[in-house]
């Protein structure tokens, strides 16, 4: 998780952020053990922003990973780099709800919690259920 930290503090240097100002930065761990880095892209149109989180996620579906092992978000800013709520649904898609996800922030001292705790009782209706998804 310290390495995956790491790669999403390097990765929110590309950060498009010219209404918020704010940068965030994400690293995915996909089940073939690479590691895809995101981070937040955002739009004039505001509801067209992409978060860092689904960045990631969103290189490493498309490089073929089917499952996020691990996940950590941190940012430059002066507190936690929570995921907001579509980023945990985006999350739920592709997690298990044991996986881990670790979220930091300037100066802070990493916080690691399971999908589940950050995302209970799980949307997931289209896939049959909790944890249909084989992971
Ligand atoms: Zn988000």
């Amino acid at each position: 998780m310290e390495e995956l930290i790491k790669l999403a503090e390097e990765a929110y240097d590309n950060s498009y952020s010219p209404y918020s100002g704010v940068r965030i930065g994400a690293a995915a761990k996909g089940g073939s053990g690479r590691i895809y880095t995101g981070t937040n892209i955002e739009n004039s149109s505001y509801g067209a922003t992409i978060c860092a989180e689904r960045s990631a996620i969103a290189k490493a579906v498309s490089e073929g990973e089917k499952v996020i092992t691990a996940l950590a978000v941190t940012g430059d800013i002066d507190d936690y780099a929570y995921p907001c709520g579509i980023c945990r649904q985006v999350m739920s898609e592709f997690m298990g709800p044991d996986a881990m996800i670790g979220v930091s922030g300037k100066g802070k001292v990493m916080k690691v919690y399971k999908l589940s705790e950050l995302l209970p009782s799980a949307f997931e209706y289209n896939r049959g259920g909790n944890n249909n998804n084989g992971v």
